[in-house]
């Protein structure tokens, strides 16, 4: 029998005309010399890397940005060709075969280029761009002086090639800019540290992107808006084009059924039935990425806003219901049902965190249905793949 893509009835679709969109938008906004890294880390914030890699780069991005050397690799395994630049640590003892695949590595040590060059096989020059720290406190050399004497050193060994160079901001999306601008003279000042000023420069993430173009340089790295996601609440009055949730969560009702007063629905039975009421199954729960905090959210199912009751479990969450409803009626978690919309905004705010947390949470359990033209256009199951 020929398997199909996945046999539960909770499933995330993906908007890739949304994604497209977006890289477009900001591709338009830019001056033509400014490049854009479309940064796919973290599964593409829960998107799907692969998918929106090649979405991104069909919609005009010139480059990929990942977290981490497996995510980097993930993609070269899945067929990605274009350059990609990993933005966090890498070991220097897997500088051979970053240089094997052309991914392009963050360096901020000296003493991890005479690591890695022992490691490198000479024939294969490793690409790099140079991270400053520039008041974001996490990783990236501090001064001058440390840039002269890794420019030095490249300078003296030809296993690497140093293309780029970065910092990244810590307040891009507050309103308040004093701490923006002082971050980005800061970098300025560093840049004239350089003999020869890399190829690429890039600060901005899409917070900085949307709202500061004195900080393009020539290149920038476009996450969260790129999944229709504004950098934070504050700022979203700001944007210069409208964005649009690429994400939505759905699921169907499994069980339906007619509740008594004083019965009682869950772990730790904390919720009790104030009357004769009807409550909904849903086949998801924390393992999904849909976590106990959720208890009490609204979900939409027959257009109306509807609560969940009850804990929400490992692997189900119940719901009262306005009515019965029969079993395999569409249920929405997050995106729009009828007139009714949920945002991943909303889902964060309930949580008290922001919206990258949770389109990352949605876990590999959960099936990626892709939508392009209004259809279906690809599914993945990181289960069964
Ligand atoms: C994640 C990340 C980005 C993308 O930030 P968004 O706010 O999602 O646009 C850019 N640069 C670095 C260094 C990052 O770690």
């Amino acid at each position: 029998m020929e398997l199909q893509s996945f046999y539960r009835d909770t499933w995330a679709e993906i908007n890739l005309d949304h994604i497209f969109y977006h890289v477009q938008s900001l591709i338009n906004i830019l001056p033509e010399e400014v490049k854009v890294f479309a940064v796919v880390k973290a599964n593409a914030y829960g998107h799907g890397d692969v998918q929106v890699a090649r979405t991104a780069l069909s919609a005009g991005a010139n480059f990929l940005a990942v977290a981490t050397f497996d995510e980097a690799l993930s993609l070269r395994q899945k067929g990605i060709k274009a350059p990609i630049l990993i933005l966090g640590a890498t070991r220097p003892q897997d500088a051979a075969l970053a240089a094997e695949l052309d991914l392009t590595l963050t360096v901020f040590q000296l003493d991890w280029l005479k690591q890695a060059n022992e490691e490198l096989n000479k024939s294969k020059r490793l690409r790099i761009h140079l991270k400053i720290d520039t008041g974001m406190g996490r990783i990236g050399i501090k001064s001058g002086k440390e840039i002269e004497e890794i420019e030095e050193y490249i300078s003296e060994h030809s296993a690497f090639y140093l293309e780029g160079t970065f910092t990244h901001f810590a307040q891009a999306d507050s309103l308040d800019k004093t701490y923006y601008n002082q971050q980005l003279s800061t970098f300025e000042e560093l840049l004239k540290s350089f003999k020869q000023r890399p190829e690429i420069v890039h600060s901005s993430n899409s917070a900085a992107a949307l709202r500061y173009p004195e900080g393009y340089f020539n290149a920038v790295r476009f996450g969260i808006s790129m999944y229709g996601l504004t950098p934070s609440l504050e700022i979203e009055p700001e944007l210069p084009y409208p964005l649009k949730q690429a994400i939505s969560l759905k699921t169907k009702l499994v069980h339906v059924k007619k509740i008594q007063k004083g019965e009682k629905v869950g772990y730790g039975s904390t919720y009790e039935a104030s009357g004769e009421e009807w409550i909904g199954t849903l086949p998801i729960g924390y393992a999904d990425g849909w976590i106990r905090k959720l208890q009490g959210q609204e979900v939409l199912v027959d257009g109306q806003r509807v609560p969940i009751v009850g804990r929400v479990c490992m692997d189900q969450t119940t719901i009262k219901l306005p009515s019965s409803l029969p079993v395999g009626t569409e249920v929405t978690l997050i995106g729009s049902q009828g007139a009714e919309y949920i945002s991943v905004n909303e889902i964060a705010k309930k949580l008290e965190t922001i919206n990258y947390e949770v389109t990352c949470m949605v876990s590999n359990r959960v099936p990626r249905v892709y939508i392009q033209g209004g259809e279906i256009v690809e599914v993945s199951n990181g289960l069964i793949s």
